[in-house]
């Protein structure tokens, strides 16, 4: 749109209908059109506000919202799918069942556990549910999935190495080393905590399903640190 054309009528911008709402850290977020923004910073007619994802899933979308509720910029290109809508690629789901018999969901590589029962089966919460991660998943008593809302705003399973050289796994923001291979198949691996009697362990199939079989930890997650080359630092 060229200068001088906002004055016609036609094109006068208009007002969208968006959702801001708090987090339970008191922090502001807003919907459109079923992604999620937070304030990034303040612009001289209002706010610009960034997709959550911007972090984790390297997306530049973003709006400018003026006062007005006018929309002054924006890049609406996510990389990523807007939640409600389980997306075809990772959305792989498997279930997990844990020693005392807790079946855990893992759904785009994230876990969940299982909440509360729904009209047609149960509502699945993340596993980061305690650090305020609003995320879940319903599903119906036959495994399939109802309903998806992704918005996590944590990193979810990968690997990761250290800058001592220890590849390591990363879910819901612990990490486990390596200790061997399990007799009937995949690697095992623990809490470095184990020292402090931590007693969580998970073992990691070939096709990457993960199968805890002490999910518990009795500390918070270690902090490690993301160097320049991508290494990761234990603080
Ligand atoms: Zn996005
Ligand atoms: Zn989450
Ligand atoms: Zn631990």
């Amino acid at each position: 749109m060229r200068k001088g054309e906002m004055d016609k009528d036609e094109n006068a911008p208009v007002p969208v209908i968006v959702n801001i709402f708090m987090t339970s850290r008191g922090k502001e977020r807003l919907i459109y059109h079923n992604f999620t923004y937070y304030k990034q910073s303040r612009t001289r007619s209002g706010f610009r506000w960034g997709c959550t994802k911007n972090r984790w899933h390297k997306c530049k979308a973003y709006l400018h919202l003026a006062d007005d509720m006018t929309i002054v910029r924006s890049n609406m290109e996510h990389t990523h799918s807007p939640f409600g809508t389980p997306s075809r690629k990772k959305g792989r789901t498997s279930f997990i069942t844990l020693t005392k018999g807790t079946r855990l969901l893992i759904y785009d590589g994230y876990s969940f556990s299982q909440n509360s029962r729904i009209r047609l089966g149960y509502r699945y919460v993340c596993s980061s549910v305690g650090k305020g991660c609003k995320s879940y998943v319903h599903v119906t008593f036959d495994d399939r999935i109802i309903h998806a809302h992704s918005v996590h705003e944590h990193p979810p399973t990968k690997y990761i190495t250290t800058t001592k050289g220890v590849k390591m796994l990363l879910i819901n923001e612990y990490v486990y080393s390596k200790i061997g291979i399990r007799a009937g198949g995949g690697i095992r691996y623990r809490c470095p905590n184990v020292n402090k009697g931590c007693k969580a362990r998970v073992t990691v199939l070939e096709d990457d399903v993960i199968l805890p079989t002490i999910n518990e930890h009795n500390h918070e997650p270690l902090k490690y640190l993301k160097t320049n080359n991508g290494l990761y630092f234990r603080l």
